[in-house]
């Protein structure tokens, strides 16, 4: 099973402990990475290698991984996933707002950092294969995308347009964090951005159709003071 992937894994990290042990865990699962010290360094080594993956820290010598991600953002949807000691809610937020796909707080186990990148590569062949999954499967739900229709274990769920447009973003984006105010947005429209309780009220909807126990929910995961996620069923 080891050593059938070739997919590259660009890791921008100024710690070179932390670079080591991220390292052998990837090169352990057969990723070829590469490596940069610096944000601009980064940078050039995204554009030369164009990466499967990027792993981003946030506190880099020449500039912040905010920045970084931003300035990644305006050529490239390469998934990136934040890897950083600032736990604040508002550091996630911003990282996820400013593009990054996903987060981990270090320090993390090797185990929960192959995972995030398995979901992230999943996400990269979607994208170069340039076609969108018509049809999400998790567990017994299943979302038609073509046809605007949701199972739970083959009966149709009947949801409202805001509830559908919610889980249909959602699962789209299967794995991934998104933010309130993100979500918001997409959903309800630029001037709901801050209107958090809204989510809230159609989120426990949402589980009360699909979740077989709504208090502890299966693909509706929240983040707290961040958003939610969609979790497919490859991330066990
Ligand atoms: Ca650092």
């Amino acid at each position: 099973m080891v050593a059938e992937h070739k997919e590259v894994i660009l890791l921008i990290e100024d710690e070179p402990q932390m670079r080591r042990f991220i390292r052998l865990v990837l090169q352990g699962q057969g990723y070829d990475v590469t490596e940069a010290g610096t944000g601009e360094e980064g940078l050039r080594e995204a554009a030369l290698r164009n990466p499967d993956v990027i792993l981003l820290d946030l506190g880099l010598p020449d500039m912040d991984g905010l920045d970084v991600t931003k300035r990644l953002r305006e050529w490239s949807n390469i998934p990136i996933i934040v890897i950083s000691a600032r736990d604040k809610e508002m550091d996630k937020v911003s990282a996820l707002d400013e593009g990054a796909d996903d987060y981990l707080i270090k320090p993390f186990g090797s185990g929960e950092l192959l995972a995030r990148i398995r979901v992230a590569m999943r996400h990269r062949a979607i994208q170069r294969s340039g076609q969108r999954e018509s049809v999400i499967i998790a567990g017994d739900l299943k979302i038609d995308l073509s046809k605007r229709q949701v199972f739970i274990g083959g009966d149709e769920v009947h949801l409202t347009p805001i509830e559908y447009k919610l889980l249909s973003l959602l699962a789209g984006n299967a794995g991934k964090v998104l933010t309130h105010s993100h979500l918001l947005k997409e959903v309800w429209g630029p001037s709901y951005a801050h209107q958090t309780q809204y989510l809230r009220v159609y989120m426990t909807q949402l589980r009360h159709k699909l979740e077989a126990d709504p208090a502890r929910p299966r693909f509706l995961i929240n983040e707290p003071g961040i958003g939610y996620r969609f979790k497919p069923d490859i991330e066990k």
